[in-house]
């Protein structure tokens, strides 16, 4: 059968996508190498699907083009978004601006999207990877999508598996690299690359940091509020407070999440990077100093590692007492204002040498991809390949944690379904 529009990829933004082309009359397929759709979105938010933010600014996007996410926003935006899912019968519950369905299932984002599809006629093809897209010649040529089937948990390859279908336009909203064993194994890049578009190198984003500092195994587990910096060559160039939690291979937490994107991209430059916490973000350099000192005087009869017990963990302090280099069995009474000062200083400045983030596997999102440039902000269509559209993670633009990766690929997902589902050839 001939298609009005096919959609590579049944994730979030390819749903919103099938959805909004269907509406405008359009016949469309959607194509998923998984065994059904919707896998990621259904693992989102610790499965609560934390699927917007009422607070939206430019710094909770990133990309080589910093204007490119407002600009699509502006088109769809989170209130968009709200009624979209409103109307399809999500209730929105909100926590300090972070919505999640009422229901706090994720399945039931998945499961309105599927109704909808339904209601509308949308095809779907399952256990089929996309292999190759080609477009004929001529402005109006059409696309003719090359498939392959898939048996789970592994590809089935094979000439007799091989299919093709033709549609007037084509929806790449394949995602990134991100959890692959939910879909996204970056096949969508390898696609868009065939087709003449350039790829900003893919990283892991929100994600993990890696370290080889011998202290981390007797500081694993343990949960801190501080205030996280990123230096290379002695500049910041990343920061984030918030909880951080120390592992036996390196340290995580929302915000280490937040800022890994920046020493990802360091770290592939073959830059240096050095993690600075700051274990009392709320007090000066000199009020701990001061803090200390009167804990000193009152701490005459103990041992210095005696003296911190009740101001920091336990296990902490040890590792900041060797790094201050100062001896955890010191008598206080033997201690003075400087050895104050080289502790105060250590609580400020507690440095992590990173040697690496965690892989894709662990990633929650991916920075790079398709150069924002090479996309019409309003339409989502390649400027390279006329009835093109590109959605979502594919697109050189990565959100922080709170809703805003799921926003860009439902705002994408919607204007480039409403524009491909519209061209009348
Ligand atoms: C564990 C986890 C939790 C997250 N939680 C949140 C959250 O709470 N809030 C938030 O905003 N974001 C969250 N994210 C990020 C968010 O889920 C993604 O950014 C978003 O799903 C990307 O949408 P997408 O449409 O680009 O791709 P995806 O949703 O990844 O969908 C891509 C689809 O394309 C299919 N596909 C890929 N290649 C092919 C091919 N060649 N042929 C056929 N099909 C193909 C895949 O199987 C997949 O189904 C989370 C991510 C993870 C991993």
């Amino acid at each position: 059968m001939d298609y009005d529009v096919i959609v590579v990829g049944a994730g979030a933004s390819g749903l919103v996508a099938a959805i909004a082309a269907a509406r405008k009359k359009s016949r469309v397929l959607v194509i998923e190498q998984k065994d059904r759709a919707g896998r990621k979105i259904a693992a989102t938010g610790n499965d609560k699907c934390n699927y917007t933010n009422l607070a939206q600014k430019p710094e909770y996007y990133r990309s080589d083009d910093n204007e490119f996410p407002m600009r699509v926003l502006s088109y769809f935006g989170v209130n968009d978004t709200i009624a979209f899912f409103e109307e399809l019968g999500i209730v929105p519950k909100e926590r300090d601006g972070y919505l999640y369905p009422y229901s706090e299932q994720a399945s039931s984002v998945v499961q309105v999207l599927l109704m909808e599809c339904e209601r509308l006629k949308v095809s779907f093809i399952y256990n089929t990877r996309v292999t190759r897209i080609i477009k004929q010649s001529g402005r109006t040529g059409r696309f003719t999508v090359y498939t392959e089937a898939v048996s789970e948990p592994e590809a089935v390859s094979g000439r007799d598996k091989e299919a093709s279908h033709v549609s007037g336009r084509v929806i790449l909203a394949a995602g990134g690299c991100a959890s692959p064993k939910l879909g996204s194994d970056g096949s969508g890049y390898k696609l868009a690359g065939s087709l003449g578009h350039s790829i900003i190198k893919p990283l892991p984003a929100l994600v993990q940091l890696k370290s080889d500092e011998k202290y981390l195994k007797a500081v694993s587990g343990v949960r801190v509020i501080a205030h996280a910096a990123l230096y290379s060559q002695g500049k910041l160039f990343a920061e984030e407070r918030g909880e951080v939690v120390f592992t036996d291979y390196g340290i995580s937490g929302i915000p280490i999440m937040q800022i890994s994107r920046f020493a990802a991209k360091k770290l592939d430059d073959r830059k240096d990077v050095l993690l600075q916490l700051d274990f009392m973000p709320e007090a000066s350099y000199e009020e701990i100093t001061e803090l200390l000192n009167t804990r000193l005087k009152r701490s005459r009869s103990k041992r210095l590692n005696q003296m911190m017990i009740g101001f920091l963990n336990n296990k902490l302090t040890a590792v900041i007492i060797k790094q201050a280099r100062l001896n955890p069995e010191a008598e206080c009474i033997n201690l003075n204002h400087k050895d104050m000062e080289k502790l105060s200083c250590t609580i400020k400045q507690f440095g992590m040498r990173i040697t690496g983030t965690n892989s894709f596997d662990n990633a929650q999102a991916t920075a790079g991809g398709i150069p924002a440039h090479e996309l019409d902000s309003k339409t989502l269509e390649s400027k390279l390949v006329r009835g093109l559209y590109i959605t979502g993670e594919l697109i050189d633009v990565d959100g922080t944690c709170g809703g805003y990766n799921l926003q860009w690929a439902w705002s994408t997902g919607y204007l480039a379904g409403s524009a491909a589902g519209d061209r009348k050839q």
